[in-house]
């Protein structure tokens, strides 16, 4: 005796008509969780960028390697795009620590040979 299937709930701005037991079919809530990340992501991008920055600057105000002013905010151990593969907060300071330019240059290289975003 199968349960009575509705039409998919669908998406904000996408209707589906796939039947499911349940609110939104496989496809629609992979989308709509696709789209929340994506979403709050860009939403939050630059605003949340400055506070982490600053968060961790408050947390490390000199450079955590050799001693001078801190005024990079890295994402450490895990890089931010680790962390977003993680399901972490990437803007969460703990996730941060300070550095200073010259630091962070030597450390990004290392890190993320060949540059930002390679791949
Ligand atoms: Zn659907
Ligand atoms: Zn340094």
């Amino acid at each position: 005796m199968a349960r009575a299937l509705k039409v998919c709930t669908g998406l904000p701005g996408k209707r589906c008509v796939e039947l499911t037991a349940s609110g939104r079919c496989p496809t629609c809530t992979a989308e709509a969780e696709q789209l929340r990340g994506t979403a709050s992501q860009r939403g939050y991008g630059s605003r949340h960028r400055r506070s982490f920055r600053q968060a961790v600057l408050e947390k490390n105000p000199t450079c955590v390697l050799c001693g001078a002013e801190a005024t990079v905010a890295d994402h450490y151990p895990l890089s931010r795009r680790e962390l977003v593969l993680k399901r972490l907060n990437p803007n969460d300071p703990q996730h941060g620590r300070g550095l200073c330019a010259s630091c962070h240059g030597s450390q990004t290289s290392q890190h993320q040979p060949g540059g930002f975003n390679r791949r």
